[in-house]
Formats: C-alpha cells, sequence, structure tokens
C-alpha cells in the first residue's frame, strides 16, 4: 500500500479524436496506471472481450448497476448507456496507482462533480475534416451510427473549455508524453 492515493486522469474528447489508441500507448508507456473498465448496453464489436473492453450488460443489468449506485457516472451515448464502475476506481486510487477513464464529455462533467482532484484532459482534433474522416474512415458501424456519432462529436467539441487541460492530438507519441507527464 502506498500513502499516497494514485492520480485520477480523465481523457474525454469526441468520437474519433483517437482517445483509445492514445490511451493504448499511455498504458504500454505508463505500466504504474490502471485503465477502468466500463459497463456499457452496446453490443461488443468483433474481437472485442467481455470483462477486458467492456463490461457488456443489457438494460436491466445497466439499471441495476445504476440503483445500486454503483457506478462513478454514466451517460447515454449514440443510442447506448455506458458508465463507469465506482469500487475498481477506489481500489486502485487507494492503491497509489494512477487510474485513467476514457470516457465521452457528459461523463467527464460528472467526474468533475464527483471527484475533487480528478485531473480532466479533453483530447481535440487537429481539425474538424481530420475527425469526420476519422469516423468515416473506421468502417466497423452503420451509416446510420457514423451520423450519430457526428452529431455527437459536434456537440462535444464545443465543452472543451469546461476541461482541465486541452491537448490537440495530432501525434499519437506527443499526446503520450504530455499525458504521462500527468499521471503523477
Ligand atoms: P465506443 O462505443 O466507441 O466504444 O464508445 C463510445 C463513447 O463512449 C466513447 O467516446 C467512449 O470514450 C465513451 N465511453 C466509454 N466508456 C464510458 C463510460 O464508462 N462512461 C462514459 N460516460 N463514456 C464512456
Amino acid at each position: 500500500m502506498s500513502d499516497e492515493r494514485g492520480r485520477l486522469l480523465v481523457v474525454s474528447g469526441p468520437s474519433g479524436v483517437g482517445k483509445s489508441t492514445v490511451v493504448r500507448a499511455l498504458l504500454l508507456r505508463a505500466t504504474q496506471a490502471w485503465l477502468s473498465v466500463s459497463a456499457t448496453t452496446r453490443p461488443a464489436r468483433p474481437g472485442e472481450v467481455d470483462g477486458v473492453d467492456y463490461f457488456f450488460v443489457d438494460a436491466n443489468g445497466f439499471d441495476a448497476m445504476i440503483a445500486g449506485g454503483e457506478l462513478l457516472e454514466w451517460a447515454e451515448f449514440a443510442g447506448n448507456r455506458y458508465g463507469t464502475p465506482r469500487g475498481p476506481v477506489e481500489e486502485h486510487r487507494a492503491a497509489g496507482r494512477p487510474v485513467i477513464l476514457e470516457i465521452e464529455v457528459a461523463g467527464a462533467r460528472q467526474v468533475r462533480r464527483a471527484v475533487d482532484d480528478a485531473l480532466l484532459v479533453f483530447l481535440a482534433p487537429p481539425s474538424w475534416e481530420v475527425l469526420r474522416a476519422r469516423l468515416l474512415g473506421r468502417g466497423t458501424e452503420s451509416q446510420e451510427a457514423v451520423a450519430r456519432r457526428l452529431e455527437a462529436a459536434r456537440l462535444e467539441l464545443a465543452a472543451q473549455e469546461e476541461f482541465d487541460v486541452v491537448v490537440v492530438n495530432a501525434e499519437v507519441p506527443d499526446t503520450v508524453e504530455t499525458l504521462v507527464g500527468f499521471l503523477s
């Protein structure tokens, strides 16, 4: 046990900005950090593993987690619900490990209110065109799902001034080095 709580770093920003790529690289670089596994009602994409990428739950399961006060934050995004289980975040922080949440903007706002010492980072795209191209190029979503994500991205981009730091994700290694500096 460490006598210092681990930092809570919230990495947020619009869908398609590269949050998960950045966070994956950050975990390789900062091996002491722990990435929270969210619960979601979204169906698993090919290759995603339950308990690793997400806890995949149905609507009733998600309702029960809310009712039981188990979620630190939760939000609806593009037709599905996503939330951060509270217990593991607390446990890892208490053990002195930095904890990373990779979540959308509405959830980040809730963490701001719930956790005094959280550091909120907004990952911004180099431009709207870059973001649009990334969302269109992903190829794993239906046209309708992409349209919903584009609309959500437009709203999410407007929220950046609510964050402690805005980091433009132009080159992933540069972004990762910046985030490493926020972990201690
Ligand atoms: P995806 O369906 O692409 O995995 O995730 C969609 C969005 O939900 C992404 O912006 C992702 O960061 C966000 N997200 C993932 N887990 C959580 C969570 O626990 N809470 C909130 N608020 N957003 C989440």
